[in-house]
């Protein structure tokens, strides 16, 4: 789905992602984490495309990730949408609709697409709430419109920075056992997170960044490495 190769990308002089090869699989669920300013958002970014390398390559379904194309194949819920969100003055369903537009910008709203936005408006629990202006909901509600958005455009690969900030713990376990149920059906995911327990719970895989890759493998065996100290010791000796 992805494949980084060598990947660095500055802003002006300031390298803030170094060297970093990683690849996603189809069906893989990665957990990005690292401790602030280390680059996740951007190497996000860069993964879907919307920032190009200085060095090395990027690769979105075996194509040059800045000339991909196919927008409806990917999902990408950035790290502030729902705080744009807030303001949006149209509904529910209105948001989730426009999953589908990628697919008929120009045709008519097909039994199908109508039939999409229903189901992903159910699978995320949220049909009740399909009337109700996104402006008027709760940070979690908001954020289960932008999966539902995602869903109903049958991407896939779904892309999340740190969805749950907004969140009370509660509603947290809730939303990430919603993605966790979405991957076991088989959607690709990768997930920011800086709450290092609730997403090595959950992920297949762990991607660990502090400008370099620190760590990279299976989430069993994240736990058991130094990879964590390492990243946020690097991060410390960047703040003396
Ligand atoms: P957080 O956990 O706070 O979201 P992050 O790991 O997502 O952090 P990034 O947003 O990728 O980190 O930022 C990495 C570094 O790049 C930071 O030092 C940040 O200040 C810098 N940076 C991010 N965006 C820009 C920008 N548009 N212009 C200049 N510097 C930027
Ligand atoms: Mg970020």
């Amino acid at each position: 789905v992805v494949s980084l190769n060598d990947v660095a990308f500055s802003y002006g002089d300031v390298p803030v992602v170094d060297g970093v090869s990683l690849d996603i699989e189809p069906g893989e669920f990665l957990g990005l984490v690292g401790p602030n300013g280390s680059g996740k958002s951007t190497l996000l970014r860069l993964l879907l495309g919307l920032e190009r390398p200085d060095r090395g390559e990027a690769h979105l379904f075996g194509e040059p990730a800045h000339e991909f194309g196919d927008g409806e194949r990917i999902a990408y819920v950035a790290q502030d949408v729902t705080d744009a969100a807030r303001d949006m003055p149209i509904t529910v369903r209105e948001v989730v609709r426009m999953g589908r537009y990628p697919r008929n910008l120009f045709g008519r709203f097909s039994d199908a697409d109508r039939a999409a936005v229903d189901g992903a408006l159910d699978r995320v629990d949220i049909a009740d709430l399909a009337d109700r202006r996104v402006g008027a909901l709760s940070g979690g509600q908001r954020q289960r419109v932008f999966v539902a958005r995602a869903l109903a455009a049958e991407s896939d690969l779904l892309a999340l920075d740190e969805p749950t900030v907004a969140l009370d713990a509660e509603s947290r376990d809730s939303f990430y056992d919603l993605l966790a149920d979405l991957n076991d059906r088989g959607l690709t995911i990768v997930l920011v997170e800086h709450d290092i327990g609730v997403v090595t719970a959950r992920a297949s895989r762990i991607a660990c960044l502090n400008r370099e890759l620190y760590f990279h493998g299976d989430s069993e065996d994240f736990a058991e490495s130094d990879a964590l100290a390492a990243a946020y010791g690097a991060n410390q000796r960047v703040l003396d």
